[in-house]
């Protein structure tokens, strides 16, 4: 579905993103780690088409992703950032209608009625209650079902998550990304994750891309990224690395230093 090859980006003519090359398959859920700075929503934004490579090439279901138009983009991927919700003052449904705007005509019409599916997205957000509150009247956790749900009425192929689990507590944590992989599941989606938590990347993803300093270190299966020499190499710690005892992946324990 996605295949990135060579992709180089600078800012200020210091890179960002150096030669990062792999490919995601169609229904995969892909993880990105790596240590903070590492370039990891840099990577993201390109993948969206937000920012443009300097050079190397993204394509995306076999086609150059900068020969496609901006809606025609934004009817197969969506992204969740929490700071892209609208500004505050919008009600929940409303910021929800705003994600089918990719359907919509420049009249702000669109041809198929989209109440049903946004009604199905609320359903399985669990946000039925607060279909009416402002945004402003939202906790953290409720303000990112919120960010997924505008993102999942787009309807994309592919789902960009960007640290979606950020600020939340492990019980939605959990939430979040059982929906999102549901949803993957359910609607043969693509999703690709910047995590931070390693342990819920090794849970939850097919496979994982390990970053630093911009730099591709590696892509692999959990069990081949989660060893404590490369966790050390990338992330300067020791971390003790063991198995989940249900679910057969490795698991991070964290050691405090000396
Ligand atoms: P990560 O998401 O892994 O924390 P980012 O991709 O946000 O990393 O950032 C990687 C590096 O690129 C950082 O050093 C950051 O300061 C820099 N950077 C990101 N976006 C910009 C930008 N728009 N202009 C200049 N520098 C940027
Ligand atoms: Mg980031």
């Amino acid at each position: 579905m996605i295949e990135v090859k060579s992709l180089h980006k600078a800012y200020h003519a210091r890179a960002v993103v150096c030669g990062a090359n792999f490919s995601v398959g169609a229904g995969e859920f892909f993880g990105i780690i790596g240590p903070n700075g590492s370039g990891k929503s840099t990577l993201l934004k390109l993948l969206s088409g937000v920012a443009s490579a300097d050079a190397g090439e993204i394509l995306l279901g076999g086609k150059p992703i900068r020969s496609y138009a901006r809606k025609e983009l934004a009817r197969i991927v969506a992204v969740l950032e929490q700071e892209a919700l609208p500004p505050v003052g919008f009600r929940v449904r409303e910021v929800l209608e705003m994600g089918r705007y990719p359907y919509q005509n420049w009249l702000g019409e669109e041809g198929e009625d989209s109440t049903v599916l946004i009604d199905d997205v609320v359903r399985m957000l669990g946000l039925s209650e607060l279909q009416e509150r402002k945004l402003d009247e939202l906790s953290g956790g409720e303000k990112q079902r919120v960010a997924l749900g505008k993102a999942l009425v787009q309807k994309p192929q592919v789902l960009l998550l960007d640290e979606p689990t950020t600020y939340l507590d492990i019980g939605y944590q959990i939430q979040l990304m059982d929906i999102a992989r549901s949803w993957q599941k359910n609607n043969q989606v693509t999703v690709v994750a910047v995590l931070h938590d390693l342990n819920l990347a090794s849970l939850y993803c097919d496979r994982i891309l390990l970053m630093h300093k911009g730099r591709q270190v590696s892509v692999g299966k959990s069990r081949d990224i989660l060893r404590s020499s490369l966790i050390e190499q990338v992330y300067g710690i020791k971390p003790i690395v063991m198995e989940h005892p249900i679910h057969q992946l490795p698991q991070i324990m964290l050691q405090p230093g000396s």
